[in-house]
């Protein structure tokens, strides 16, 4: 079979022929590809040569976002059947760390982990894959066409969690039950902003939209991106960054109780730090490369942290947990906002069209994905 990803020695993507995977023991399954998404990852992998071989190979498959179909299972496999359709998560736990042995991989203290497609295990840009049961998530009927945003709305589902447990240490601010943060509309009264509306910060606007939070994204296209109009279908409403300085920001939407970093854009990101409400919580997911010098008032962020009860803190990866949740508001999100995540997915390829999916597309571009059965 064929499949796509870094080789030792050369730039860029390559193709190369390597052996159909079977299954070794009773608690694996086989899956076939059906899509698998690119993501800002990959691109960062192929751009600054972040290669992270599986040991003693050359090569490494590109690709962590996937949905496929079950072909085989091992005699073990309790859960599933052939036929199935299944998302696989990305993380491979230590095995020695209490988080990783926990179900809490995304966690994982020592740092040993393994990601399928990013450090040192083969990803899905490829026909077939192997796994244990415990890492595919079973994908409901009526939801394969959606199932390959799983993996991306799973990173959002984790800082959203992570925020709304953060929040219990206010309770008393959402003064009716429904409002509380295990509630569904725990976002109501609650001003949220978004920086960047990428895959992540579109779908985080997707689920703080969910939680009923009134929020406000921030990016620097023009009205004609299709990012502005999925923005506005989500009820959101749209700032463009351009040319705006902080007190624009905040004379346009007060000062944000949340704020999801999406963007990785370390300035943009800083200098908002203090414009956060009191007992507001910052969630920064976006992962910036190279390096940036930028010049900022140090003390006005260190005051308006100490004076309001900030909490800012970073989120990456998901678990199962986070992957299973996503499968269940992704049919709540089309419940709620009809077509809208549909239109997520801007462009799609077959797997050996993969120059030209890499290729930038721009404003009509959101989340670009290989379809195995498309004619190539
Ligand atoms: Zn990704
Ligand atoms: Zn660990």
């Amino acid at each position: 079979m064929y499949a796509v990803g870094l080789e030792k020695g050369s730039h860029g993507l390559v193709v190369r022929e390597i052996p159909k995977p079977f299954i070794e023991s009773d608690n694996q399954v086989l899956v076939k590809v059906l899509q698998a998404g690119i993501c800002g990852t990959d691109r960062n992998m192929i751009r600054w040569g972040e290669k992270d071989f599986p040991p003693g190979e050359d090569f490494l498959v590109l690709g962590h976002e996937a949905m496929g179909q079950v072909q085989v299972v091992g005699p073990g496999v309790k859960t599933l059947q052939p036929g199935d359709i299944v998302v696989p998560t990305v993380r491979r736990g230590c095995g020695q760390c209490a988080c990783c042995l926990n179900g809490q991989s995304d966690m994982c203290c020592t740092g040993l982990y393994r990601e399928r497609g990013i450090h040192k295990i083969h990803g899905y840009f490829t026909e077939y894959f192997v796994d244990d049961e415990e890492y595919l998530a079973k994908v409901p009927t009526g939801l394969a066409d959606l199932a390959v945003l799983t993996e991306p709305l799973s990173i959002s589902e984790k800082a959203i969690s992570q925020l709304r447990t953060l929040q219990l240490r206010v309770l008393w601010l959402a003064r009716h039950q429904e409002h509380q943060p295990g509630a569904k509309e725990w976002g109501h009264g609650k001003i949220a902003l978004v920086i960047g509306a990428g895959p992540i910060g579109l779908l985080g606007t997707a689920l703080l939209r969910l939680g009923d939070a009134e929020t406000y994204v921030i990016e620097i296209v023009g009205e004609e991106h299709i990012k502005v109009q999925l923005i506005r279908e989500l009820g959101a409403h749209y700032i463009d960054g351009r040319g705006k300085t902080v007190e624009d920001i905040v004379a346009e939407m007060g000062n944000p109780d949340i704020i999801l970093e999406a963007s990785g854009a370390s300035k943009l990101a800083l200098s908002l730090m203090p414009i956060l409400a009191r007992n507001g919580v910052y969630i920064l997911t976006g992962i910036p490369r190279g390096e940036r010098e930028v010049q900022l008032d140090g003390n006005l962020i260190l005051r308006q942290m100490v004076r309001c009860n900030h909490l800012i803190i970073g989120s990456l990866n998901s678990n199962r947990e986070h992957f299973v949740t996503a499968l269940h508001d992704l049919a709540r999100l089309r419940d709620t906002f009809g077509s809208v995540l549909d239109k997520v997915i801007t462009h799609r390829y077959h797997l050996l069209d993969y120059q030209e999916a890499f290729q930038p597309k721009g404003s009509s571009e959101l989340k670009v994905i290989f379809d195995m059965q498309r004619q190539q």
